[in-house]
């Protein structure tokens, strides 16, 4: 951040009286701009023992493979953002929505939300940001063009939980990816 959002003056480091942390401050108007992580929000659309990937068509990443996720929106909740993102992915609907993983990103300020959901029918395909939309069962992920170290975990468990016919609530971290 180079200048205020509230009156336009160039913005200084510091910490403010009486926090801990610094912060971006406004020489002028004094106005302290806090920073603080976004959330992620995206779907594992399931279909009889398939799951729906994207294989992104856009950086980062591009033509690697994805589940449908992306920023929240204002005003939404995390179900409506998982949906909404696995319409514009995807082109597919989703319903009953059961938060899966919860994953922090500290290196990026993300946080990763990943709901399973019913896949309500097959009249899924790419939306803007997907050059490929498709059905894998586990045997077929491609699991060396996955886009995000999350995704990959994210699928781990679920593998691992679908063998054991039980899924639960996986509360995780991403470290940065070792150079
Ligand atoms: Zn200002």
């Amino acid at each position: 951040m180079k200048y205020c959002s509230q009156c336009g003056h160039s913005v200084i480091r510091k910490i403010p009286e009486g926090e801990e942390l610094e912060r971006f401050v406004c020489e002028s108007c004094q106005t302290i701009h806090y920073q603080n992580p976004k959330v992620v929000a995206g779907s594992i659309p399931e279909w009889e023992d398939k799951i729906l990937l994207c294989k992104r068509a856009i950086e980062p990443r591009y033509g690697l493979w994805t589940l449908p996720a992306g920023f929240m929106e204002l005003g939404e909740t995390l179900e409506q953002a998982a949906a909404r993102e696995t319409w514009e992915e995807a082109q597919a609907r989703i319903d009953q929505l059961d938060l899966y993983l919860v994953c922090s990103l500290p290196h990026i300020s993300q946080v990763y939300t990943l709901f399973r959901a019913n896949l309500q029918d097959l009249n899924f395909a790419p939306g803007q940001e997907s050059l490929e939309v498709k059905l894998f069962d586990e045997s077929q992920i491609p699991w060396d063009q996955l886009a995000f170290p999350v995704i990959r975990q994210t699928l781990r468990h679920y593998f691992e939980d679908k063998a054991k016919k039980q899924f639960t609530l996986h509360v995780t971290e991403v470290e940065r990816p070792p150079r």
